[in-house]
């Protein structure tokens, strides 16, 4: 028997030991009585008093047998992720037009809305795949969807029955910046079988309004807010997005007072990291973390909320669970389509041609986009193969490592002694 190697250890003040396995996600508080344990298993193994203790850990995996190669596992579980063909996931943008001009977009928006003949062209794809599929999951994306709402409904309509046809199981989610919302739309989100938003609040008003703003300048934050009310009041499912950078990341408790003194509860909080990904949005990268700076604000913020308002929002994890594969970029079956039907795998990708890897209707294709992506490796890092982090971080976005010899490391392990940190505080130890 031996350790495992996602493993990570705390020593508390009182001498026990915390134990996190990144792989399991299992925590665990060993007596220091039973330390050695960790420090010397081979001398330890075989004592009776230790009997106890060993089949507790091994039960919950942080002992292992010898022959086990956890890291080979993550590899098949990488793999069977990334080739698996029951599910299909398409991200589509009806339109790449937007009513708003946030500072940071990285989108290059050409004012265009998927036309009559794309339309058809993605359902045409749709319906060649339905047979071997077990699930379709829709993402509706853009510029902002909801201005082109007659192709999601022309569509939606389409994949429901198509779905309903095969057996095949049905989800749609939408990304929206929540301006255009009214009870009609939320309404017909229900009857199109989209079953959640996500909206972004980029803090409280008076920071919102300075990097949320319509074409014509004005802020957006009391519509936006108005509209989440509706939203919450007819119980649909609200993921609030923050964006966070170095200008607005000690703001966001004021948006939670904001949103608690209005009573705005139940709805799910997700912070994002704003990234200078594209020339579109370069002039913002001197105010942006680094991914590993964005990883611990992200963390203490998250924490310092649950813990002032409990109940105010859905609870939010701190640390990221197990995951086999970190996006859908590497996916064999994940895309991105396009207002033009132009096809890419990763969503930063979204509108610049040159990095598509297929036209909907075969016009087009460019086959390395898709070989780039698909062919990406974490496990070609012998930091990453090293590192106890892996089973959560998986080597990070592949946009930022694919030409990368030396990885671009996420820093999730020093997340993980944050997390420990809030453990132990809670255990309050
Ligand atoms: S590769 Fe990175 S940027 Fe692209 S969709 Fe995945 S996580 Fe996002
Ligand atoms: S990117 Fe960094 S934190 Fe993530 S697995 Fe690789 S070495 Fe670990």
């Amino acid at each position: 028997m031996k350790l495992s190697k996602y493993n990570a250890y705390r020593t508390l003040k009182n001498k026990d030991i915390l134990i996190y396995n990144t792989l399991s996600g299992g925590l665990f508080i060993l007596p220091k009585e039973h330390a050695q344990l960790i420090n010397n298993l081979e001398k330890e193994k075989n004592k009776k008093r230790e009997i106890e203790y060993i089949a507790k850990l091994t039960a919950e995996k942080y002992i292992i047998d010898d022959e086990i190669d956890e890291l080979e596992i993550i590899k098949y579980q990488y793999l069977l992720s990334q080739y698996d063909k029951d599910n299909l996931n398409l991200t589509i943008c009806p339109t790449m037009a937007c009513n708003m001009k946030c500072i940071y977009c990285y989108q290059d928006k050409k004012p265009k809305i998927m036309n009559d003949d794309i339309r058809r062209k993605i359902l045409t794809y749709v319906k060649s795949n339905i047979k071997r599929i077990k699930e379709l999951n829709i993402s509706w994306f853009g510029g902002e969807p909801l201005l082109a709402f007659d192709t999601i409904s022309y569509l939606s309509k389409s994949f429901i029955k198509l779905c309903e046809k095969y057996n095949v199981k049905y989800n749609a989610y939408i990304i929206s910046n929540g301006y255009l919302l009214n009870n009609e739309t939320i309404d017909n989100f229900k009857k199109l079988k989209i079953n959640g938003i996500q909206i972004t609040l980029d803090g409280p008003k008076e920071i919102h309004d300075k990097k949320r703003i319509l074409n014509n300048g004005n802020g957006t934050y009391d519509k936006i807010l108005e509209n989440i009310i509706l939203l919450r009041d007819k119980k649909f499912n609200v993921n609030i997005r923050i964006n966070i950078d170095k200008n607005n990341y000690k703001y966001i408790y004021e948006l939670a007072d904001e949103l608690n003194s209005k009573k705005i509860k139940g709805l799910s909080i997700s912070l994002g990291h704003l990234q200078a990904s594209t020339e579109a949005c370069k002039s913002i990268s001197s105010s942006c973390f680094t991914v590993g700076e964005y990883l611990l604000n992200q963390h203490d913020i998250l924490k310092n909320i649950n813990k002032k308002y409990p109940k105010l929002f859905k609870k939010s994890i701190l640390i990221s669970e197990k995951q086999s594969i970190y996006c859908g970029a590497v996916k064999i079956n994940s895309y991105a389509i396009d207002a033009e039907g132009y096809m890419y795998k990763c969503w930063n990708d979204i509108g610049n041609k040159n990095k598509s890897i297929y036209r909907i209707d075969n016009t087009e294709d460019n086959i390395m986009n898709l070989v780039n992506y698909l062919n990406f490796n974490p496990f070609k890092y012998q930091d990453c193969n090293n590192c106890v982090a892996l089973p959560i971080c998986v080597g990070g976005c592949p946009y930022n490592n694919l030409r990368n010899e030396k990885i671009k490391c996420t820093r999730y392990n020093d997340l993980i002694e944050k997390y420990l940190d809030s453990v132990q505080d809670n255990y309050k130890i």
